[in-house]
């Protein structure tokens, strides 16, 4: 079997390359001072606008959109070399990615106008109020509540994990409307300007760097929203929920495969790099044997990621898909904590940047790596729920 891409994706790839070639920020750009997902730095607008401006933001959409109505395959290369390269196209990824996309599908005329548009071009940024204490896997069970009164809704309650949230102008909210309604009925979805009144933020601290806050809870008291921030109809917030998540896992799979590849291309640069007493990681018989299997294993997730994608483009469900992002999240988590164990306490020098280990390591060194590499088998669904997924409905097993 040969697999290809035909002339005209290949002259897709050629042209994406020479505009990343000519206009990519430089490393030294970019590496200043992303504080959060919702902090959009200068470098980072003038980055965005120009991708929005030039077609290469979202290549599916059409160039009212940052688009150029690239075909699936062609999207496919794009999402491909974006990882490859290791840059975002937004510092607000789920404002670009999840909430964006929502709105284009749920919102109305004026909504798009006035948060889609500037989303797009890097004017405002968002963080996503999912998650609750009582509200993570299972999210129908939100209890954050909005009274409609003359014609405005009145918030009370909270929201944990929240990224960005600090940094955020604006908060996509699901909130309970419906407190007599079935779980997953009763649930609806407001815009709200994170200035208002009665919302406190409190970031939280995180392990994988403790100067440096992502996550946050979010406390609403009595916070006022007028009623022209309800995003689709009233009570109905639960399929925008179930679209959101889509979005965000579209092609999600090639960030898992590719990612992968990255990390062992960093593994081998580390592997040769001797450590502190001369000693080499590539020397090490059970670490090799685990980079050749991750490498097996990388290469096997991109073919059912390939595999899968061409049902979808034909129209057709893929289970593939459903494996993808559990396998992918918990390969990289399993090498992460391979290389670790083979650095020994190398691996664990977070104080010394210049340790071997971290600055070879990748971006954040290993230790980081390691610790971070376990958001992936929890955030947007942790790896026990897709398993039950895939048990259900790929499967189809009885329901627990
Ligand atoms: C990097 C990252 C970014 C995030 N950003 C956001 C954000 O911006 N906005 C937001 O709203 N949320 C965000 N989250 C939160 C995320 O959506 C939740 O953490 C996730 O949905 C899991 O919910 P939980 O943490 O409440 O865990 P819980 O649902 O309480 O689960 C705890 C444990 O129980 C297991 N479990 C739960 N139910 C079942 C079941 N039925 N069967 C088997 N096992 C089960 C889970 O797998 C898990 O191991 C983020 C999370 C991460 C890691």
């Amino acid at each position: 079997m040969q697999l290809h891409y035909d002339q005209e994706t290949e002259a897709f790839r050629s042209d994406l390359r020479a505009f990343f070639e000519a206009n990519l920020p430089p490393p030294e750009e970019r590496a200043e001072g992303v504080r959060s997902s919702a902090h959009i730095p200068e470098w980072a607008r003038r980055w965005q606008r120009l991708l929005f401006d030039s077609g290469w933001l979202v290549p599916g959409w059409p160039p009212e959109l940052g688009g150029r109505n690239a075909t699936p395959v062609q999207q496919m290369v794009f999402f491909e070399e974006l990882v490859r390269l290791g840059v975002p196209r937004s510092c607000n990824p789920q404002g670009l990615s999840i909430i964006t996309p929502s709105i284009l599908d749920y919102g109305t005329d004026e909504q798009k106008g006035r948060y889609a548009l500037p989303t797009l071009r890097a004017e405002i940024s968002w963080c996503l109020g999912m998650s609750e204490p009582n509200a993570g896997s299972d999210l129908a069970g939100l209890r954050t509540r909005a009274e409609l009164h003359d014609g405005h809704f009145v918030v009370n309650g909270q929201k944990v994990w929240t990224s960005g949230a600090h940094d955020a102008d604006f908060c996509f909210c699901f909130v309970r409307t419906d407190p007599d309604a079935p779980k997953h009925a009763g649930i609806s979805v407001l815009v709200i300007d994170m200035k208002s009144p009665g919302i406190e933020v409190r970031p939280l601290a995180e392990l994988t760097d403790p100067g440096h806050a992502d996550f946050n809870e979010v406390f609403f008291t009595d916070v006022e929203v007028p009623g022209e921030n309800l995003v689709g109809q009233l009570h109905h917030g639960w399929a925008i929920a179930g679209g959101s998540l889509a979005h965000e896992r579209g092609m999600l799979w090639i960030s898992e495969s590719t990612g992968l590849e990255r990390i062992i291309e960093r593994v081998l640069a580390t592997a040769v790099t001797p450590l502190p007493g001369g000693r080499r990681l590539a020397d090490d018989a059970i670490l090799r044997d685990t980079v050749a299997r991750a490498y097996v294993q990388a290469q096997a997730l991109k073919l059912l990621g390939y595999r899968g994608f061409a049902k979808v483009a034909k129209g057709k469900s893929s289970p593939e898909h459903s494996v993808l992002k559990l396998l992918g999240s918990e390969l990289r988590r399993n090498l992460a904590l391979d290389v670790g164990e083979a650095l020994g306490p190398a691996g664990l020098d977070l104080d010394r940047n210049d340790a071997p280990a971290n600055t070879r390591g990748g971006d954040q060194g290993w230790l980081t790596h390691w610790l971070q590499s376990f958001s992936q088998t929890i955030a947007g669904g942790t790896s026990e729920i897709q398993r039950n997924i895939i048990a259900e409905r790929v499967l189809g097993l009885p329901r627990r």
